[in-house]
């Protein structure tokens, strides 16, 4: 996950806490980067199994799955609602929009292998279906990352735009 990333940030080496928790650069454990599970597990609260039960509350700052599920809505939603023949200002507006969000990304190590993604992979904003094909693979990088289930990115649309076929 989130904490078993080694490379370095903007913040220098990246460093980990004993328990394997991610810091920040205010040099606290990074709560936009590491799940509350693993705090709490970290904690001593709970064994990490039990932790994992339990979300943050809806009302508090979010932890890395909640970020990154809200995140991979707004960007799945964005390309859903792209033009089918965008402009070139609409294109150039999107790969501004990518670029930014790359940088800007609150887990800070999430970011760094999204930025690395997008090197070697360019963003691809020619058409709706295009930048909608990107984002899952995109996505889908991450899923490998962390060991989950790769999407069918045949089926990116019907989950992001129109809704399941019967
Ligand atoms: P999510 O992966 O958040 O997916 C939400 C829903 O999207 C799924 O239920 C499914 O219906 C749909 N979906 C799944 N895959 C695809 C796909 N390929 N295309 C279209 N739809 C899909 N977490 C870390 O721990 N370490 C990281 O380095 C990390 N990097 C991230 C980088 C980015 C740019 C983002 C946005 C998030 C990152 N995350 C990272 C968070 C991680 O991707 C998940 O969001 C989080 O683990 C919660 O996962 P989830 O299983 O609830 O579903």
């Amino acid at each position: 996950d989130a904490a078993g990333n080694t490379g370095t940030s903007v913040f220098g080496p990246s460093k980990k806490l004993p328990k394997g928790l991610v810091i920040g650069k205010d040099g606290k454990p990074c709560r936009t980067c590491n799940s509350l599970s693993d705090f709490r597990a970290h904690a001593g609260k709970a064994p990490k199994a039990a932790a994992a039960s339990f979300g943050p509350p809806s009302d508090c700052p979010p932890d890395v799955e909640q970020l990154g599920r809200s995140s991979w809505t707004l960007l799945h939603s964005i390309a859903a609602t792209y033009p089918k023949i965008p402009t070139p200002v609409e294109q150039s507006q999107a790969q501004q929009f990518m670029g930014l969000f790359s940088k800007l990304y609150p887990c800070w190590v999430c970011a760094e292998d999204f930025q690395e993604f997008m090197v070697k992979n360019k963003v691809r904003t020619e058409s709706r279906d295009e930048f909608g094909q990107w984002m899952c693979e995109a996505h889908n990088d991450v899923n490998r990352k962390l060991g989950k289930k790769e999407f069918d990115c045949s089926k990116w649309e019907e989950r992001w735009r129109t809704g399941w076929k019967d």
